[in-house]
């Protein structure tokens, strides 16, 4: 076994090798760019090698510097991660050439899955089954039309080197099909410099679903079940889940076949994906083989119990595969949520900064549930505009689907992240979901159920009640304090009777003292039984509602609390009868009018502005673009209206909600 290997990598997934790494004994090596100087990965590795500048080209993407790093430090293998130089043919060269070992599948396999009309071609060999579609490439826009048109709309238009949803354009018809295929081009050849295209039929309403492999050097290839990644936002997975609700016995069978054929036709060593999309009547697809280790595999490993890093590892250093295709098995349900610094309430926005809170829920197996969280950073981390805007993946695993789906509901609320915008609220959203709920999943799922975009939920009877019972406890609690620090002889009154405001609802409620808690009767209700150890300050509350523990996110605000839980993200207000009386009499104050003014959404580098004093935009019309997080945002018009004045010019870094331009 390798003595010490370097991990060609950052973030989570860093880490996530490392961990592995150390419980089997092998020393770990980091590499890190003037960004990461003090990021996770760097801290747990047990020697770290700084390789150059904070962009990914100037750093992370360099072959020679990654070599350079082993030779330094005398680590005998890499382990790349995602992303990256992860399924590049070329480093593995390189490395072989210096007699490092790649811990990833051999050259040929990677060059041969690493481009989509290549690996179409060989699966259908295979006998792989694949989307019927034009199996060459398109010269021209005209020729793009007539094999569409013979395909049959609707068709994708696919770049054959791409990768993370991009390159891809779907066509309804032929004028689609033109724009589509310039468009496909163009954003082929600036994200990874080979502008080749194909065509092939767009599968309605699919589902992602696809095969984990394992092969080892010894012609040995099992597959270890599928995921289900079909919560996708813009192509990009969000939520997955193992195994697949939608899949039956026989069909996860013969995935599994095909794809080991695949793997075994290109000699396949290491841990890989098959991808496939499977439609409403279970037929399925080859999309497209990952030659890596791919983001979502810890539901894998919750439900088959195997470390697949650590069998990456054992096939890189020749070892046989310690399992048959016999010993794979299905126990339980896996959920995984990516936890992403994205605002869900600015268009989902990039989000970057400081982690001023960082708490995830405790990682643990209890009462048959595990709660997993896979993360690369700490409270303090700045999350910068460089790489992926991934923090964590919170994976959840129970004996069934719901409770695993529950068990997230439950973790994501207990997940404290503070000081950029996140993707919490929408995950914790998702997971109440009745669609979700009930696995009927497509990947047009989040496009087709927030079409508007997403905004915070609203509090259904049951919420307003369980906020209430909540608010009310918590204010005792804090009223007590406070009578306690100003050395009041006199405690506040044990019991009396309060008016809960929660976003518009009012609620009367009446409190007294339990032996163990506090009783909450509600609209003159029951007296329900609340206990806490929540003492004011603490941002989370754990509170036992008739012996249900329910977390919320808790804010002092004027008169009460802001509070979160499930998506949900009120003003709570505790009022004495007679302030609810006055209160009521108040005019709500209006927040300022931002409207005639275009603010910047995000911390970034403006590259572009579209359109010049005087001139008339119309809604949707797009008016600059900011770069952050190597993403380019485009930024609309929200209505009809004429430009009176341009305040930000291109190459200008602005903060949040700096004004951009001003709309007469
Ligand atoms: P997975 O299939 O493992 O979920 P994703 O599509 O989310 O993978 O991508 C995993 C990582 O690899 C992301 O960080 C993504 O940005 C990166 N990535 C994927 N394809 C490419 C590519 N062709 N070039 C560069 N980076 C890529
Ligand atoms: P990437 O390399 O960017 O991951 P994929 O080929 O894996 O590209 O496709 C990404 C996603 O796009 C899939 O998960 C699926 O949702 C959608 N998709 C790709 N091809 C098709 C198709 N022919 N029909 C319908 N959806 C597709
Ligand atoms: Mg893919």
């Amino acid at each position: 076994m390798f003595k010490k290997i370097l991990i060609a990598n950052r973030g989570e997934i860093a880490c996530r090798v490392m961990k592995t790494a150390q419980k089997m004994g092998i020393k770990t090596v980091a590499v890190y760019s003037d960004a990461d100087r003090d990021a996770e990965h760097v801290k747990m590795a047990d020697e770290a090698v700084h390789i150059g500048a904070p962009p990914a080209a100037q750093s992370y993407l360099l072959p020679d510097k990654i070599i350079e790093a082993c030779k330094q430090t005398g680590a005998e293998a890499v382990h790349p991660g995602y992303g990256f130089l992860s399924e590049r043919a070329s480093f593995c060269e390189a490395l072989e050439k210096e007699g490092i070992i790649f811990i990833g599948p051999k050259v040929k396999a990677i060059e041969a899955m690493g481009d989509k009309i290549t690996s179409k071609k060989i699966a259908a060999e295979a006998g792989v089954s694949t989307v019927p579609g034009y199996m060459g490439l398109i010269d021209d826009a005209e020729h793009a039309v007539k094999i569409s048109k013979e395909i049959g709309y609707p068709v994708m238009i696919k770049a054959s080197a791409g990768g993370g949803g991009k390159g891809m354009r779907i066509a309804w018809n032929d004028e689609e099909a033109l724009e589509g295929f310039a468009r496909s081009k163009s954003e082929a050849a600036s994200s990874f410099g080979d502008d080749r295209i194909f065509i092939e039929k767009f599968i309605v309403e699919p589902r992602h679903i696809e095969i984990q492999l394992l092969g080892d050097g010894h012609g040995n290839v099992v597959y270890l079940n599928e995921r289900e990644c079909s919560v996708q936002r813009r192509n990009q997975k969000v939520v997955e889940e193992a195994p697949s609700p939608f899949l039956d016995e026989k069909t996860r069978k013969a995935m599994g076949e095909q794809s080991v054929a695949l793997a075994k036709a290109v000699d396949y060593q290491s841990a890989g994906t098959v991808e496939f999309i499977v439609d409403k009547d279970r037929n399925f697809y080859f999309l497209e083989m990952n030659t890596r280790l791919q983001v979502e595999h810890p539901v894998t490993e919750l439900i088959t119990g195997l470390d697949l890093v650590e069998l990456m590892i054992r096939v890189a250093a020749g070892e046989k595969l310690p399992i048959a295709q016999k010993d794979v098995t299905i126990n339980g349900w896996a959920v995984e949520s990516r936890l992403y610094a994205e605002d869900p309430y600015r268009n989902f926005l990039p989000s970057i900064g400081r982690l001023t809170r960082y708490r995830p829920p405790q990682e643990e197996t209890k009462g048959g549930i595990t709660v997993r969280n896979d993360t690369g950073v700490t409270e303090g981390s700045e999350i910068s505009m460089y790489y992926d805007p991934m923090i964590a993946k919170l994976c959840t695993h129970a004996p069934t689907r719901l409770e695993a789906v529950d068990a997230m509901a439950d973790a994501l609320d207990r997940f404290e992240v503070e000081g950029i915008g996140h993707n919490l609220p929408f995950l914790s959203a998702l997971m109440q979901h009745p669609r979700w709920r009930e696995g009927r999943l497509s990947t047009g799922f989040i496009a087709e159920e927030y079409p508007e975009g997403f905004g915070p939920v609203a509090p259904d009877a049951e919420s307003v009640q369980r906020f209430a019972a909540a608010a009310v406890v918590l204010s005792k609690i804090a009223a007590d304090r406070n009578a306690h620090i100003s050395g009041s002889r006199f405690p506040t009154a044990a019991g009396g009777k309060k008016v809960v405001l929660v976003a518009g609802h009012t609620v009367k409620a009446e409190i007294s003292p339990l032996s163990t808690g506090i009783g909450v009767s509600l609209e003159g209700g029951p007296v329900l039984q609340v206990e806490t150890t929540w003492q004011p300050g603490n941002p989370l509350a754990v509170v036992v509602i008739e012996g249900k523990p329910v977390a919320l996110k808790v804010q002092p605000a004027p008169g009460g609390f802001r509070m979160r839980q499930r998506g949900i993200d009120v003003k709570v207000q505790v009022l004495s009868p007679r302030v609810a009386e006055l209160a009521a009499l108040m005019p709500e104050k209006a927040p300022p009018d931002t409207s005639n003014l275009l603010l910047c959404p995000m911390p970034g580098l403006i590259t572009s502005v579209l359109v010049k004093e005087g001139d008339e935009v119309q809604e949707g019309q797009a008016l600059a673009i900011v770069e952050a997080m190597k993403m380019e945002n485009m930024l609309r018009a929200e209505k009809r209206a004429k430009v009176s004045k341009v305040l930000a010019k291109p190459g200008a870094s602005l903060a949040v909600d700096d004004v951009i331009m001003e709309f007469a």
